[in-house]
């Protein structure tokens, strides 16, 4: 399954209250990709920056692609882009030194995603050209990029509280975002970062397990619950190797937002109780986590990737 187009219903205030939200994610998503790249079997350039597309938006977005149809949305503080002096309004003109007026929408995806995929396929291991359009004239940057887990991160425009990631995207509802602390948004994150980490969407097709309404059913709702308490457990080792503590996991999914965060993506009979969550969680950090060497690389979880479903 891949995620449909995401045309932003954009909120009164024009597209600044999405793009802040945007922004507090790929802040803390940066962080935890970076921290995180062992586990990873995709690795991409971070950049620190939030890339949007004109025809990402029904309604007139004003000045924000005044310098082309792919701009700078937002840059993350301390980040590559940031170091280049990079900032939003700027028109993307070419990445890796490929112009960016090569680049088509693919399907019905904004043109946006075929920015970050040239992005993300460009090399981790060395400075990253990236030529920009301001106003009158192109400005040439050279960003010192880090490798992180291959992830495109974005705030969806809804007012729900789910959060989604289909292998390659990773979603969070604007309302969900707009509700959660820094933590939890944190801890939201670490989650859906976690299906990705262990592919839990090759390895549900490839067993045929639906989703939705018959995914409520027999061997498909164990397997979707299944991949539910992974995405728990090592979530809680994402959080400590960014440098935040675990424990702030299990207190999120005991919180009320949490409760409701926790029947989105499959229907609530999918998933363990909020409590059973918090306590499986707790005791994988006391297993595991606590006075363990650091970074944490949680075989025990990573090998599933491998293994069949049982
Ligand atoms: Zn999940």
């Amino acid at each position: 399954m891949a995620f449909g187009q995401q045309v932003a219903a954009q909120p009164d205030e024009g597209i600044t209250a999405l793009v802040q939200q945007d922004l507090r994610l790929a802040t803390l998503a940066e962080r935890m990709l970076a921290a995180n790249r062992a586990l990873c079997r995709q690795a991409m350039p971070l950049t620190g920056m939030v890339l949007h597309s004109r025809d990402q938006y029904r309604r007139d977005a004003g000045e924000a692609f005044a310098n082309g149809p792919i701009a700078i949305a937002a840059v993350v503080p301390g980040s590559a882009a940031a170091a280049a002096h990079l900032m939003p309004g700027d028109g993307i003109a070419a990445i890796g030194g490929h112009p960016a007026s090569g680049l088509a929408p693919d399907g019905e995806a904004p043109l946006r995603d075929s920015a970050f995929e040239a992005l993300a396929s460009e090399p981790t291991d060395r400075p990253l050209p990236i030529t920009v359009v301001r106003g009158t004239y192109q400005q040439e940057a050279t960003l010192t990029v880090e490798a992180g887990c291959k992830a495109l991160v974005e705030i969806r425009a809804a007012n729900g509280v789910s959060a989604r990631s289909d292998g390659r995207v990773i979603q969070v509802d604007y309302g969900l975002a707009a509700a959660a602390s820094d933590d939890e948004l944190a801890v939201i994150f670490a989650h859906e970062l976690e299906h990705l980490v262990l592919e839990h969407r090759r390895r549900l097709s490839g067993e045929g397990v639906k989703k939705g309404f018959f995914g409520e059913f027999g061997r498909n709702r164990r397997l979707n619950r299944t991949v539910e308490v992974e995405a728990d457990l090592i979530s809680a080792h994402l959080l400590a190797n960014a440098g935040y503590d675990p424990a702030i996991a299990p207190a999120f999914w005991r919180t009320r937002l949490g409760r409701k965060a926790g029947g989105g993506l499959f229907r609530s009979a999918t998933y363990p109780s909020p409590e059973a969550r918090a306590r499986a969680i707790e005791q994988e950090i006391a297993t595991y986590i606590l006075g363990r060497p650091w970074p944490s690389l949680p075989a025990h979880l990573l090998d599933r990737r491998d293994a069949p479903f049982e």
